[in-house]
């Protein structure tokens, strides 16, 4: 084929859960963007379990949502089973988590990608960078396509010279039925000098419906809660499950399932040595449960449903890389699964991955400020993760467009925010998921409050439209408004607001007390008073975590130039100065989060800091 030029302000590489955030938040800012995806009928496919949000997941997908993003809406078009996890802890850690149809989710994101004005989605895949005068300012195609643009999102998930395992067989792949991207890779580190590491994951086998004995499996049905999780609901014309409320069952693996992993680990790519790249420890594989908790005699497993309309099932807990032969083995010792048949085997996956210390808070890499990169590139694992950063990089990509400098998410505003800077600040050892515990502001950072956080925001920067920030307006004024009343207004001596710490959290407690003109046969006033039970319970903890992100902000006032000279720094230790001069930390309190930077160096920082500020102004 002849080379063909376009020209676009955006490129989005890769059409998954990162790269189709990136390129719908890159179009809402008005940048013309191209999504190049290898196979357009796997837009977002979900390559490992049918499901979206889970613990600091879920409030990452309602944080996407309140930035305009599409996850959350997508997710409740697509939903079988919703679930609130965490439901037994405080509510500052409840999770939504979705069950989802797989095939509904992907046509229904394509739907959106297709429809959404100023993106163009083109079946190809990127093979490397058209750089000119030592600027990137296009990319190529297999097909020999030349499309030239002012910056690019690189969102390949597991594709990068990605190489599949099954037993000690192995061949190259992007994930099972896909092709690795393998010239890409090369490109980022041989064109563009970008340091690649190798990470793995792995998936368990799916097993049909027809053949598995769910008779004296323990059922987990849908909580069918009234909450979706978009704060947005719209008539939209998606395509839609219409079985919100499939069940999924729980079974326990055997010590026959034990004795049958033992016996076969030497056929185990990972335990043989044939895997080099490293994997998770807290989603481990079968056979690494097995070996690593040998007291543990049984195994919890789920079956989840892959969607509405097929037979398929998904195993959750039984990720592995044995042989084909003995994960037949495998499932014939687990009750109910005698007769399970297997639709798609187990397998891991190796792949490229780049060291995010190359990058920056926005996702911009350090040495080539116009090319941005999200997702499972970055060295992180999950849907959810994966399209929050795609949402960051696609943003970014277009403000660099407009010439604009990026924009970075406050670990204090987001979970977003949380990730993003653990990302660029701290070393990767292996994939990175985000769990709770990884931030320090819990108690603000809820998932019923994304809307209030974020809107805003969304809002300010051109991620949401004017109508959704009208009905966000509408919500937030009604909430202030009641909340006030509620501090105010008295029932027996004590104000509202007290009765409401008095049931603790608890959102489902009958109200034995008035609650103004809130009317909770209306869905809204329900979440309006949901949500100050939730404040009520938090008040003085949340109350002091405002003032803790208070002293933080100070910290992040606190900006450090690019190209801030570590050496004029006297008093650093070598160490420091050789973290920070790597990571190159673009505030104060980004510099105070680097393992071993300590409070006294961080002094010396700010006086420097001041002293350049001073000239600068004098
Ligand atoms: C076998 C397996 C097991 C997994 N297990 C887990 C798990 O247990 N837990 C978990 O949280 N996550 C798991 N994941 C990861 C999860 O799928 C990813 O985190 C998530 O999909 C990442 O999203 P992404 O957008 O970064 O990449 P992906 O969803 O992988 O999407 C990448 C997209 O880029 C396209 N692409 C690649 N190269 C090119 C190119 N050169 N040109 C054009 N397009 C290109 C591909 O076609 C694809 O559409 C697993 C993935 C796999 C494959």
């Amino acid at each position: 084929m002849s080379s063909i030029q376009y020209s676009y302000d955006v490129i989005v590489i890769g059409g998954g859960h990162a790269g189709c955030e990136a390129a719908l938040a890159s179009a809402r800012l008005g940048a013309r963007t191209l999504l190049l995806t290898i196979n357009m009928d796997h837009i977002a496919q979900m390559s490992c379990n049918p499901a979206v949000g889970g613990i600091a997941k879920g409030q990452v997908v309602r944080e996407i949502d309140a930035l305009g993003g599409a996850m959350g809406k997508i997710t409740d078009a697509a939903t079988i089973q919703f679930r609130m996890l965490n439901r037994g802890k405080g509510p500052a850690v409840w999770s939504p988590r979705a069950q989802c149809d797989k095939v509904c989710y992907q046509r229904a994101m394509k739907f959106e990608l297709e429809n959404t004005g100023n993106l163009i989605i083109h079946q190809a895949e990127a093979t490397g960078f058209l750089i000119e005068n030592g600027n990137i300012c296009g990319v190529r195609t297999r097909l020999e396509e030349t499309f030239r643009c002012r910056s690019v999102v690189v969102s390949t998930g597991t594709f990068l010279s990605g190489k599949l395992h099954y037993g000690l067989l192995n061949f190259p792949g992007g994930r099972a039925g896909d092709p690795p991207s393998s010239d890409l890779s090369k490109s980022l580190s041989g064109q563009l000098g970008i340091r690649l590491g190798r990470l793995k994951t792995g998936t368990p086998p799916r097993i049909l419906a027809k053949t598995i004995d769910f008779s004296n499996m323990i059922v987990q049905e849908s909580e069918s809660p009234e909450e979706t999780f978009s704060y947005f609901p719209e008539d939209s014309t998606y395509p839609r499950a219409l079985k919100k409320e499939m069940p999924c069952y729980l079974v326990k693996s055997t010590l026959k399932t034990a004795e049958i992993i033992r016996a076969n680990l030497d056929k185990s790519p990972m335990y043989s040595g044939k895997i080099s790249g490293i994997g998770t420890r807290y989603c481990p594989s079968f056979e690494d449960k097995v070996v690593r908790f040998p007291h543990h005699e049984t195994h919890l497993l789920y079956l989840e449903p892959e969607g509405e309309y097929t037979q398929e099932y998904y195993i959750n807990g039984i990720s592995t890389s044995l042989p084909a032969d003995v994960q037949v083995q495998m499932l014939h010792s687990i009750p109910g699964l005698e007769n399970a048949v297997i639709s798609r085997y187990a397998y891991a996956i190796e792949y490229d991955f780049v060291f995010p210390d190359q990058i920056n808070r926005g996702l911009a890499v350090k040495k080539w400020p116009n090319i941005f990169t999200a997702g499972q590139i970055n060295g992180t694992s999950g849907y959810e993760e994966a399209a929050g950063q795609g949402l960051v990089a696609g943003l970014n990509a277009a403000r660099s467009a407009n010439g604009k400098d990026p924009y970075e998410f406050g670990r204090e505003t987001s979970y977003i925010g949380v990730m993003t800077d653990d990302l660029v600040t701290k070393e990767i050892v292996e994939p990175y998921r985000l769990f709770t515990s990884r931030a320090e502001y819990r108690l603000i950072l809820r998932q019923d409050n994304a809307d209030l956080r974020l809107c805003p925001i969304a809002h300010k920067l051109g991620l949401l439209s004017d109508a959704k920030f009208a009905m966000f307006s509408k919500y937030a004024e009604k909430l202030a408004a009641a909340e006030a009343n509620f501090k105010m207004e008295k029932h027996n001596g004590q104000t509202i607001f007290e009765h409401l710490k008095s049931l603790a959290g608890d959102v489902s407690a009958k109200i034995g007390f008035p609650i103004g003109d809130l009317d909770i046969s209306q869905e809204e006033d329900r979440r309006i008073l949901r949500q100050l039970v939730i404040t009520a319970h938090y008040h003085g903890y949340i109350e002091r975590e405002l003032k803790s992100v208070k002293n933080l902000q100070k910290l992040e006032n606190w900006k450090i130039p690019a190209d801030f000279n570590y050496d004029a720094v006297l008093g650093l230790r070598n160490e420091s100065r050789m973290k920070l001069g790597k990571i190159l930390p673009s505030t104060l309190a980004q510099a105070s989060r680097i393992d071993g930077v300590t409070p006294s160096e961080l002094t010396l920082l700010q006086v420097h800091l001041k002293r350049i500020f001073d000239k600068k102004t004098h």
